[in-house]
C-alpha cells in the first residue's frame, strides 16, 4: 500500500527510496523497484510504488504524446496558454505550499528574479568584506 506523506518539499514525479519489502501498487505480488511521488498538495503527497514493468510504463508515458498533451494548458501565474507547463511552488509560500501549473517563461522569470536577489545579497556582503587583493 502506498503511503501518504506529511507536508513535503519535493514535487510530483520525484523519485524516493523504496521501503524494504514494498510491493507494487498495481501488482501486489511483485516487489516495488521505484517509488514515485504522485499527487501533492500542502498537506502531503501520495507515493506510487512500481514494479519494473510499471516503472517502464511510467517512463514510456513521460515520453509519450499524451504526456506532452498533459503539459498544455493555461499558466496559473501569467494566465497565458502554454505547452510547457510544469509544477512549481510559489517561493513566497515556502517549500510545502501549494503547487501551481506554470509555464517555462514564468519559471525562468522567477529564477532570474531569485538569482538577481541572490546577487544583491552577495554584493552587499562583498561590500563589507571586499579588500581587493589584486592577486588574480
Ligand atoms: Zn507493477
Ligand atoms: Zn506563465
Amino acid at each position: 500500500m502506498a503511503d501518504v506523506t506529511g507536508p513535503i518539499s519535493t514535487l510530483p514525479g520525484a523519485s524516493h527510496s523504496v521501503p524494504k519489502g514494498q510491493k507494487c501498487d498495481q501488482h501486489r505480488r511483485r516487489p516495488a523497484v521505484a517509488r514515485i511521488q504522485g499527487e501533492t498538495d500542502s498537506m502531503g503527497s501520495e507515493m506510487i510504488d512500481m514494479c519494473q514493468e510499471c516503472l517502464n510504463r511510467h517512463i514510456a508515458w513521460k515520453k509519450s504524446p499524451e504526456a506532452a498533451e498533459h503539459r498544455k494548458g493555461t499558466c496559473e501565474w501569467c494566465k497565458n496558454p502554454a505547452d510547457d507547463l510544469r509544477d512549481r511552488r510559489d517561493f513566497e509560500e515556502g517549500m510545502s505550499g501549494r503547487i501551481y501549473r506554470v509555464c517555462g517563461a514564468c519559471v525562468k522569470k522567477e529564477d532570474e528574479q531569485l538569482a538577481a536577489e541572490m546577487d544583491e545579497f552577495e554584493n552587499s556582503l562583498d561590500d563589507s568584506y571586499d579588500d581587493d587583493d589584486g592577486l588574480d
